[in-house]
């Protein structure tokens, strides 16, 4: 294996030479699970990372220094408009800044290869040239900023099902072509500074020690100067991770390097220069953060601008039908709203796992309508029917600890040796590892236990659950009510996304309070634990009360969509229908009032076989915090809902390409190849129900020409197009003009035709405008297995302009010679 040359490293040679072998390898693990190791002989600081990429959490939840929550990355592609995510991304650059974060774990740059993806909410799109574009604004944004970006996760983690040990099974032209492409742009063109290995293996090896994937690709071919840092945890040897060109083990401070490592060196398995080169890295990353400028001290937290992000909300709201064009609503005309459904109660923000923050601003969409309609007309809120998968934590101001009197809820927590280490207030009735609390909850054998007093607002049968793995006991007013071992799920985030739960029944009466006591002993490890109690509903009830107030309304807003632990990492989802009841909730709204509009609140696409029920339907991903003002902005129509689909939207979960992403006896075969998300709808003929590119803004658009400014080009030429378009409705509005590609042979193998380019424009009623692209010359060009390169295939390539994949309404041929 050789040391691959960059002039960066060279630079450190001073350095080095100050440490000794010991103390290089030793930067090599990290100091904690966030930090890396500090180093005085060459007064390098620590350098800290953090979550991303829909916020920046910082180093732990913390609810005196809260973050703003984005829009997720699969909604911050939905805007198409790189501009804009490079002008979102630098502000979250600079609240990492201001929390003291160095290294940002975002983007997440997978490619969307199935709707069931547990984590596709959290990166882009099923298409590698909108990823990279968005990548790239992205890390741009993220590193103007002075914060490092992380490519995430390289490669192929496109299944959380088995995501630590599954090997997928890809070819080289299909990774090339399909799955390294975002990776590549944003180490080409953006100079990421981090790049991340994944969990999974790719074609055999692991992909903290894939030498052809690392070495070889990322480092050789694409000249990859920053650091390689692991997946959490993923790191399961010693020498051919070391070999294959991975440069950080996280999180620190044990894993297979340190004193193994040092001893893989003395005795030759690893050459010395293969550390210097780990270490120099490390280094001129820390000096591209100022980590050797001394200590930061503190900062004053800087949130993103709340209207920048209202913007990039409802820029990432993709409307996708609008049939008699109730949108946007006339004011005037709307004296009466009923807000229904399970998310316009409790509205989901933000997708699970690792990419959550502690929003700085709680989300109430019934206030944010009020607000924005005005006092003359009322909003009532309805919750049409139940889909949580754990029982929701209690209402504000009906829970408080029993010693304090404080909201929320008291915890103590017992050592294994029987001592109290902690017992304070907590603020709400959730416990996760990430609070910060004492070490010795983690430690087998301890005990926690959350005490406190209910005061129920209704009368009756109500249900209360308590939630996390392991031994569970739950006492009501001095009684044992039920007592419950469970198991530690297959992966640890689940353990947190959607904990085992004991239920009991319990009755209630209002206002008579009653003292909730559960012990906990955890299986394994603590990952959370979480108290929940509400009154007992009836489905059928919830839903014949919704649709009577959607009769006796105006107009009827439904929210629906995923419930809190649908999708999160460490899991996938197990279908695209809806939870709990809503479509029959849908259904029957829409039957009771014509002006039905349905904003469907999900991460990945669902199944909406209610849609031409409807008057209206709005796909607004998860939103983040400012949902409130963006959906009430676009629904009275002052903002533009200018979203278009990143990814395809079948009728049946059959229509998609690649539905279930399960290993198989420990093999992810990557069947379908090439034929991803449209590429595999075009190539079977299959109708979608939404199409890529699809959404339809406030305004018409014609397309009035398209030209080339060249008939003919020679391989590896870029081509410049331009598309005119004129504003043929009546409001200003903005489009996403889309160019698509056509090769000359129809090889069944490969996609009828692949996004080449994108672009903006803006104009008012009347008005033309024109995007110009240029499109690289490898648009044209397919990966050859063969020779290992890039070949051009001549021939008369056909190119297309329109408003989607489905929606294409001029072309032009171009010869390439
Ligand atoms: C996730 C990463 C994340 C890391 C640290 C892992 O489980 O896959 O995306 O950055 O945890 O939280």
């Amino acid at each position: 294996m050789t040391v691959v040359p960059t002039g960066v490293r060279s630079d450190e040679s001073g350095l080095l030479a100050r440490l000794t072998l010991e103390q290089k390898v030793h930067l090599l693990t990290g100091a904690d699970s966030w930090a890396l190791h500090a180093e005085s002989a060459v007064g390098l600081r620590q350098l800290i990372t953090s979550d991303g990429p829909a916020g920046v959490r910082g180093a732990r939840f913390d609810p005196s220094n809260p973050s703003t929550s984005l829009p997720c990355p699969v909604a911050v592609a939905a805007t198409w408009d790189v501009e804009l995510v490079e002008e979102i991304a630098t502000a979250l650059g600079r609240e990492a800044r201001s929390k003291g974060v160095d290294v940002l774990l975002a983007p997440t740059m997978n490619i969307i290869r199935t709707p069931l993806s547990g984590r596709g909410f959290e990166c882009f799109s099923e298409d590698p040239l909108l990823t990279s574009r968005i990548a790239v604004a992205y890390v741009r944004g993220v590193q103007a900023a002075g914060v490092g970006a992380t490519a995430k996760h390289y490669v192929a983690n496109d299944s959380e099902t088995e995501r630590r040990s599954y090997v997928a099974r890809i070819s080289e032209g299909v990774l090339r072509e399909l799955y390294l492409p975002p990776f590549e742009a944003c180490v080409g063109e953006a100079g990421v500074f981090l790049v991340m290995a994944a969990y999974n293996a790719v074609n055999g090896p692991t992909m903290t020690a894939n030498a052809i994937l690392l070495h070889d690709v990322l480092k050789s071919d694409w000249g990859f100067s920053g650091v390689v840092i692991s997946d959490w945890s993923a790191t399961t040897t010693t020498v051919p991770s070391a070999l294959a060109g991975l440069d950080l083990v996280m999180p620190g401070p044990d894993g297979p390097w340190g004193d193994k490592l040092v001893a893989a060196v003395r005795n030759g398995a690893v050459p010395e220069a293969e550390i210097d080169d780990k270490v120099a890295r490390i280094f001129s990353l820390a000096r591209r953060l100022g980590g050797f400028n001394g200590s930061l001290g503190a900062a004053v937290p800087e949130l993103v601008d709340a209207g920048l992000l209202a913007r990039v909300t409802s820029r990432s709201f993709v409307l996708l039908s609008n049939p008699r064009g109730l949108l946007p609503l006339k004011k005037a005309n709307v004296r009466s709203v009923a807000l229904i459904g399970p998310n316009a109660v409790e509205p989901q923000t933000q997708g699970g796992g690792s990419v959550r923050v502690l929003p700085s601003v709680r989300v109430n969409l019934a206030e944010s309508l009020k607000r924005a309609f005005g006092g003359a007309t009322s909003v009532t809120v309805h919750q049409g029917c139940l889909t949580s998968a754990t029982v929701p934590s209690p209402l504000d101001g009906t829970l408080h600890d029993p010693v304090s009197g404080k909201p929320g809820a008291r915890l103590e927590i017992r050592s294994p040796a029987g001592d109290v280490v902690f017992d304070a207030p907590i603020p709400s009735s959730v416990a996760t590892w990430w609070d910060g609390l004492p070490e010795a909850v983690h430690q087998p054998g301890s005990e926690i236990v959350m005490r406190a007093v209910f005061r129920p607002g209704t009368d009756g049968p109500h249900v209360l659950g308590a939630a996390g793995a392991g031994r569970m006991r739950v006492t009501v007013n001095g009684t044992v009510l039920a007592e419950a071992t469970s198991l530690f799920p297959g992966e640890v985030v689940e353990a947190l996304g959607r904990p085992p739960e004991l239920r009991v029944p319990i009755s209630l009466d209002t206002g008579r309070e009653v003292d909730v006591r559960v012990e906990y002993r955890p299986e394994k490890r603590f990952v959370t634990l979480r108290l929940g109690i509400t009154p007992q509903r009836d489905d059928e009830e919830l839903i014949e009360e919704a649709a009577r107030a959607a009769d006796e309304s105006d107009v009827a807003v439904v929210v629906i969509g995923s419930a809190e632990g649908t999708e999160s990492e460490g899991y996938d989802k197990d279908t695209m229908v809806l939870p709990g009841r809503q479509d029959e909730l849908v259904s029957r709204v829409a039957a009771a009032n014509p002006n039905t509009i349905v904003v469907v609140n999900s991460g990945m696409p669902v199944l909406m076989p209610w849609a031409d029920q409807v008057a209206a339907v709005i796909q607004v991903w998860f939103p983040g915090q400012a949902f409130g003002e963006a959906l009430a902005d676009t629904l009275l129509g002052l903002a533009e809902p200018t979203g278009r689909l990143p990814i395809t939207v079948p009728r049946e979960e059959a229509d998609s390409p690649v539905l279930r992403a399960r290993p198989d006896a420990g093999d992810l075969v990557y069947r379908e190849g090439l034929l991803v998300g449209y590429r595999g709808y075009d190539r079977t003929g299959t109708e979608p129900h939404f199409a890529f590119g699809h959404g339809l803004g406030y305004t018409d658009w014609t397309y009035d020409s398209f030209s080339v400014e060249a008939l003919s080009i020679t391989a590896g030429e870029d081509l410049t197009c331009t598309v005119k378009v004129r504003n043929s409705g009546k409001r200003a509005g903005r489009e996403i003009v889309q160019v698509y590609l056509e090769a000359p042979d129809d090889d069944k193998r490969r996609p009828v035709r692949i996004l080449a380019g994108f672009g903006t424009v803006e104009a008012v009623p009347g008005a033309t405008a024109e995007v110009r692209l240029t499109l690289p010359g490898r648009s044209f060009a397919r990966f050859d297995e063969a020779t290992r390169a890039w070949a051009w295939r001549p021939g008369t390539y056909t190119l297309r302009a329109g408003r989607s994949s489905r929606d294409l309404r001029l072309s032009r041929e171009v010869a390439v010679r």
